[in-house]
């Protein structure tokens, strides 16, 4: 049995943090002043479903305490904590099964409770349920039975209809703090008998971001392998260089992008978590950004305040990234490039080809729009004719083909390309370097085919290469460097912003 659900809270007094709520029920319990329905909302591992069995206990214990605590030893309470008490309905609203439960709820809800005082509903993922099953479940808490309460929990409380929140009472659960976590992780730690440093659960606390459950995951995965010292939980995190973090984070904040990506290079070379690297990075900026709040250094907690931004952006892109360091290196390239004004669509010179029978009125400001009207009438061409792909043809196409393309690193990187070539076969396209090139390998590509594929209906090769690419406006204070032969993939990337791409 995992530390999580061997340690849940059998008490609202063991419940960790929430104190709102461990407060309302317990006066609300032992009172008997309960609400028929109850919306609990809060990240994963705050408590949510641990603290609606206590309630479902709570109400049906057959020795409960005077604070309105649970037995835990009744029969009811003990077939409750077994899950075998049948008034006791747990319902994944996230399973497909969960729907039918619904469905069957509507019926079943006005048969009085077997074995036990009341029916509990615990309806957890509650946002996951479809219109029609929020239908039915409105119906029934607009006129719940007597016999009957609903908890309903979620993570994703946006996503609940109004008609089915105002019929409830909400409590929101808080992410746990470092100090909570790092409390009950050490109390958990003595009982399994796991040697531990301090400083290292303080690390696990920071890392599972206020939610429990991942954090006893890590405690006990650690645990298993014995003593739970910062190094271990370092080498666990992918973090075997903490010294990376504050790195990064410096070259990010005096914006010296070589550093920054020489930094991501080294951690993919070591094989490093590139995910939790960044959180652990997002923590440090926090701290940054909230020390120069403190120290009433506004214009530099803006700054931090926008890089935190870029990261988190990073954080979500890393998770399905075609190149797993890519979101990193975009996110460094963005924040440390941001004082250079780099133009949104960099102005294209066609080399020599016209296309010979298709007309492309080029609208003199090419604003999106525009383009998309000309590639509306270029595509409605495309299929009868045997249009010749021309590069005007595909220049037309790419706002097109920028907007069916998910992932924003390709996307971005494919906004500064040029086109340097187009027939009938492949197109090439020209990055600004050859950092560029490499970013775009044979997943990329092959997704570029795809997409220019589905807008010309026409599958082609696509090519990368690299080549020379002006831009509008340099950036003044940049300009200064002098022009030497880039040394590494890094400096050239550095090089991009000195030279335009
Ligand atoms: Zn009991």
């Amino acid at each position: 049995m995992s530390f999580y659900r061997k340690y849940r809270p059998q008490k609202l007094a063991e419940i960790v943090g929430q104190a709102h709520v461990r407060q309302t029920f317990a006066n609300a319990l032992s009172r008997g002043g309960l609400s028929h329905a109850y919306l609990f909302t809060g990240s994963r591992g705050t408590g949510k479903t641990s603290t609606a069995r206590i309630i479902a206990r709570a109400l049906n214990c057959l020795n409960p305490g005077a604070d309105g605590e649970p037995c835990n030893e009744c029969e009811v309470c003990r077939d409750a904590l077994l899950g075998r008490l049948v008034d006791l309905i747990e319902i994944d609203a996230a399973s497909n099964r969960g729907i039918d439960e619904i469905r069957d709820l509507k019926e079943k809800i006005q048969f009085t409770p077997s074995r036990a005082k009341f029916k509990i509903y615990v309806i957890d993922e509650v946002h996951m349920l479809t219109k029609d099953a929020f239908n039915a479940l409105l119906k029934t808490l607009e006129e719940p039975p007597a016999h009957a309460y609903f908890i309903l929990a979620t993570t994703e409380p946006h996503k609940i209809p109004e008609t089915i929140i105002s019929r409830t009472q909400r409590f929101d659960f808080h992410r746990l703090t470092e100090a909570e976590i790092t409390e009950h992780l050490a109390t958990i730690a003595q009982k399994e008998g796991i040697a531990f440093e301090s400083a290292a659960l303080g690390l696990i606390a920071r890392q599972s971001a206020g939610g429990m459950r991942d954090a006893l995951g890590m405690l006990e995965q650690l645990g298993a392998g014995g003593a739970v010292s910062v190094e271990s939980v370092s080498q666990n995190l992918g973090l075997s260089r903490p010294q990376a973090v504050e790195d990064f984070v410096f070259a990010l904040l005096f914006s010296k992008l070589a550093e920054a990506l020489t930094t991501i290079d080294g951690l993919v070379a070591e094989g490093a978590n590139l995910i939790q690297f960044n959180k652990t990075v997002l923590a440090k900026l926090r701290e940054v950004m909230l020390q120069k709040v403190a120290e009433n250094k506004l214009p530099e907690a803006k700054k931090t305040l926008a890089i935190i931004d870029e990261f988190t952006r990073a954080g979500e892109e890393l998770k399905n990234a075609v190149i797993p360091q890519l979101p990193l290196e975009v996110a460094a390239i963005s924040v440390c490039a941001a004082h250079v004004a780099i133009p949104a669509a960099p102005k294209i010179e066609p080399k020599t080809e016209v296309a010979p029978k298709v007309e492309i009125k080029k609208a003199p400001d090419q604003t999106e729009k525009k383009f998309a009207a000309v590639v509306t009438e270029v595509t409605a061409q495309k299929i009868n004719a045997g249009t010749a792909i021309s590069i005007p043809l595909v220049e037309a196409a790419l706002p097109q083909v920028l907007s069916k393309i998910q992932n924003p690193t390709v996307k971005m990187v494919l906004k500064g390309a040029k086109i340097l070539a187009a027939n009938d076969s492949m197109i090439e396209l020209g990055v600004g370097s050859d950092f560029l090139v490499g970013k775009l390998d044979a997943a990329a590509r092959n997704l570029l085919a795809e997409k220019f594929a589905e807008v010309l209906g026409r599958n082609l090769q696509i090519k990368i290469v690299r080549a020379e690419i002006q831009i509008a406006s340099a950036a003044p204070e940049i300009s200064e460097k002098p022009q030497t032969k880039p040394r590494t993939i890094a400096d050239a990337a550095e090089n991009l912003f000195e030279e335009g791409w």
